[in-house]
């Protein structure tokens, strides 16, 4: 009989070894502008409205980071893409940020513009200058942000969330980072739910006892275009399991957000139907 159980452990595992290289497989095809293109313009991010994708999270995360409950040296980034919003307010606040991602054609072109090559993808200048905005800044301030965070990142590191060890051994310093950010990673590069919760405990183990988590996901989404032609499969989340992912990872949520989409923002380049935004802290 014991030996049937671990057989059925063994059935599945492997079952979910073939749903992370099957993901893997997805993701050759992913092009980091097109990618930007469909997310990261209007109407997604449409400075001018506050019901747009992308001024709602970054007036989440901006409130994250100025609640004053977050401290520490080192910020992680899990699975940046070729993306820097997400780790605009958080710049302020860390002496050193890690970025990371899977491919190296995302780390490339976050490499791009850290190193002010001046052929990003994205102009970044309106994401700067909203968040300066938010910080109550006056309008030259969104360079001195872009120096900052050229300052801050020290490294743009190889990620694999599905290994127990998501980065190289001695990445990070012993304790782990004090924060994490991870946006629209994790349902995204998962098979199923239980790979997703798997994934989520990976992390954890990035993350300093009492270090705090921020992230941000898709809701009942079960597809997104990574590139013209490729279509990437998502686990559709509802809030419920968000929650409870965090709960069996030993994560304490302090506060959830959910926005959800109005009709115009629906483009065609995925089936997102919300976005969560979860702030919660390591026990
Ligand atoms: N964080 C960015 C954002 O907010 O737009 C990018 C999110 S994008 C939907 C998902 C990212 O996960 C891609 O950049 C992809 O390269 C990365 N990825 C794919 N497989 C991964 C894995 N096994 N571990 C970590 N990241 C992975």
């Amino acid at each position: 009989e014991e030996s049937e159980v671990m057989e059925n452990k063994g059935v599945k595992e492997k079952t979910m070894e073939d749903g992370v290289a099957a993901m893997a497989a997805c993701y050759a095809g992913f092009d980091p502008a097109a990618y930007l293109q469909y997310n990261y313009t209007a109407p997604r991010a449409d400075f001018t409205r506050r019901d747009s994708i992308v001024p709602w999270k970054l007036g989440c995360l901006h409130r994250a980071f100025t609640e004053g409950d977050i401290s520490g040296g080192l910020l992680v980034d899990v699975g940046s893409g070729p993306t820097l919003y997400q780790v605009l307010s958080g710049c302020e606040i860390f002496e050193r940020l890690v970025l990371t991602d899977f491919l190296e054609v995302n780390r490339r072109e976050l490499k791009r513009w850290l190193q002010d090559q001046g052929k990003s993808s994205l102009d970044w200048t309106p994401y700067l200058q909203h968040v300066c905005k938010l910080e109550g800044r006056g309008a030259l301030a969104w360079s001195e942000k872009a120096s900052r965070l050229r300052a801050v990142v020290s490294d743009v590191l190889p990620i694999d969330v599905h290994r127990p060890q998501p980065l190289a051994p001695g990445a990070l310093p012993s304790p782990g980072a004090d924060c994490l950010v991870s946006c629209f990673c994790l349902e995204s590069v998962s098979p199923d739910l239980d790979a997703f919760t798997r994934a989520l405990g990976h992390i954890g183990g990035l993350l300093r006892p009492k270090g705090h988590l921020i992230l941000i996901g898709a809701l009942g989404e079960s597809f997104y275009q990574g590139g013209p032609g490729v279509q990437i499969p998502v686990v559709p989340l509802d809030e419920a399991q968000v929650c409870s992912s965090l709960k069996q990872n030993g994560f304490t949520l302090m506060r959830l957000e959910v926005y959800v989409l109005p009709d115009d923002m629906r483009v065609g380049v995925d089936d997102v139907s919300g976005i969560f935004f979860v702030k919660a802290r390591k026990e």
